[in-house]
């Protein structure tokens, strides 16, 4: 049978459980054998796409004007009262199928999926996640509270990094400063979330029979293609063959500058992202891409098309049935996004662009999300929506491999953004910070590694000890000196180990998945996007290494694969220099 469900999705936004249940709860009942497991499947998907897109929709609803309480009030309602009894009712079917011994087509890796799933769960553990959840918001809280006094003026540690980064060194180092202070203000607050959980996650994986927190996380987030030991080659690797190139940046940069040694707050002057460039050392005006919005969209509608006719009608039909919402407005949710509408089987990107060089390259990011959401939906071979799913390892390929692509047409010349020479600014700040990315990563890694296997990672001061350690073998070039309390609670402004634990390696992954893949570019612009399409067109119907294999490159972690990628990126930087 296949179910009669609303031909718009849309038709369904206002559906409480009542209406969703009947469906579940039929498939639950039906008997599943090998002569219906298709039809089971496809309507399972029918019914789970549904929900999952009308769930979507009310959340990008809500983001479009999140100060407005309605919306509010109906995500919150949608969350209580239809998403939690669907996640029961899926568990149910998940159960169902696994107790059936059957393999759907292509569905080998979401079934290892599920398994590693249910042999995690633990009904004991659901209060602790929860508790877990609620600590973790604390951090936020006294993150988000922060208020300096600059000039008389009260601001957030967000709005004072639009205060001062354009200033002169003084400037910066004095509001650098004053963030810091505020950020060390709260830090014995930071230190008592920290403890409380690491408390909860020692509880959490000892009721999940694991030996630490770290072995339950690691079947938590499906990792299973590589090992802790291979995130330690990857930190050694990333010392051997990254840090040298980081460091030539850093030295370029306080030449351009013209200081003798570089201060942290000649790299960044937000204290909460402290390896980001977002100081301008070339002296020369700011760089303004776009003045409306329209025009982002035009010329970016151009880029993709250059890179792949298929790339530009994406675009295209996303534009026509305004599935992207670009500019920045009061009442907007911040930070930018992709998701899949699973129903409509389209996807859908919201942006926060204010005309910087940063929404160029946003857009890219973010497209490059929506095309692989494309190229899952329209597979034929992926006929069940736990297919459209992707490794996060491999999700941010498809997002960073577009920055990259696109960046040969964001001139004018080509229908871009930029002058030659503003090109050439634009690209070198966007390739240093991919050189600046791994040891900062490494840093982070390292740290959570650290705090679960030392059986010290509980206690503030020895988490202070193990940063700056981490700090010191990894971020060199930039002089901290004096500023070792500073240093040392770096730890304390980045918020994955608190939220995320152990989420963070992936982008270090995928961003040499997405370089090998430009190298590729530069030598054969077709070939490379064809490997690409393909590798975003498999969804998780195959394992991680051959999603990388697939898309033109390969899932490694040694030395040698990242001086290559530090190499063609040093190489395309040179190159840029030249047109200055
Ligand atoms: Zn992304």
């Amino acid at each position: 049978m296949a179910f009669d469900l609303p031909k718009d999705p849309r038709d369904a936004l206002d559906w409480d459980w009542s209406r969703f249940k009947p469906y579940y709860d039929e498939l639950a009942a039906r008997e599943l054998d090998a002569a219906h497991l298709d039809e089971w499947m496809a309507d399972w998907t029918a019914i789970g796409a549904l929900e999952r897109e009308v769930g979507v929709r009310i959340r990008i609803e809500l983001d479009l004007h999140s100060d407005d309480p309605a919306r509010e009030a109906r995500y919150t309602r949608f969350l209580e009262q239809v998403d939690e009894p669907a996640m029961a009712a899926v568990q149910t079917l998940k159960q169902k199928l696994l107790a059936s011994g059957l393999t759907p087509r292509n569905f080998a890796i979401p079934l290892r999926n599920m398994k590693a799933e249910a042999e995690l769960y633990r009904a004991e553990n659901l209060p602790l996640l929860t508790e877990h959840e609620k600590t973790a918001l604390e951090y936020d809280k006294i993150v988000g509270s922060r208020m300096v006094d600059w000039k008389g003026k009260d601001c957030t540690l967000t709005q004072l990094v639009g205060e001062i980064a354009g200033g002169s060194r003084e400037v910066r180092e004095e509001g650098w400063r004053l963030a810091m202070e505020s950020s060390l203000a709260d830090s014995k607050d930071i230190d008592s979330v920290w403890t409380r959980l690491m408390g909860i996650r020692a509880k959490i994986a000892k009721n999940a029979g694991e030996k630490d927190y770290r072995d339950y996380a690691w079947k938590q987030r499906l990792r299973f293609e590589y090992s802790p030991k291979d995130c330690a080659s990857f930190g050694d690797a990333i010392e051997k063959a990254v840090v040298p190139a980081a460091r030539r940046v850093y030295e370029r940069r306080a030449k351009r500058l013209g200081v003798k040694s570089l201060r942290p707050w000649d790299v960044s002057v937000d204290v909460m992202r402290s390896t980001d460039i977002n100081v301008d050392c070339f002296g020369r005006p700011a760089l303004r891409p776009f003045g409306e919005v329209s025009e982002l969209e035009a010329k970016a509608g151009g880029i993709f098309s250059k890179v792949d006719p298929r790339l530009g009608a994406y675009f295209e039909s996303m534009r026509a049935a305004r599935l992207y919402d670009l500019p920045n407005y009061k009442g907007k949710a911040p930070g930018a996004y992709c998701t899949g509408l699973d129903a409509s089987r389209k996807p859908f990107v919201l942006l926060n662009a204010v005309g910087g060089p940063g929404d160029v390259d946003t857009l890219l990011h973010e497209m490059g999300h929506a095309f692989h959401t494309f190229q899952c939906y329209e597979n034929p071979e992926l006929r069940y929506y736990q297919l459209w799913d992707y490794p996060a390892e491999f999700a941010e390929v498809a997002s960073m491999s577009m920055e990259l692509l696109g960046s040969p047409f964001i001139t004018k010349a080509e229908g871009g953004f930029y002058t030659e020479e503003e090109a050439a600014r634009a690209r070198i700040m966007h390739l240093e910070q991919f050189l600046l990315f791994w040891p900062f990563m490494a840093v982070v890694d390292g740290f959570q590694h650290w705090a679960y296997e030392s059986g010290k990672g509980a206690d503030p001061a020895e988490c202070d000890a193990a940063w700056s350690r981490l700090w010191d073998r990894f971020i060199q070039g930039v002089d901290w000196s004096g500023l070792e309390k500073e240093k040392a609670k770096g730890w304390q402004r980045k918020l994955h180990p608190f939220h995320y634990p152990f989420y963070y390696v992936e982008y270090g992954f995928a961003q040499l998945g997405a370089v090998q893949i430009f190298a590729r570019y530069l030598k054969d612009r077709k070939s490379a996007v064809s490997g690409y399409l393909h590798g975003l067109s498999l969804g998780y119907s195959v394992t991680l290494p051959e999603l990388f294999k697939a898309s033109g490159g390969r899932f490694a972690f040694d030395a040698a694969t990242l001086s290559e990628a530090a190499g063609v990126l040093e190489r395309e930087i040179e190159k840029e220099e030249k047109k200055l």
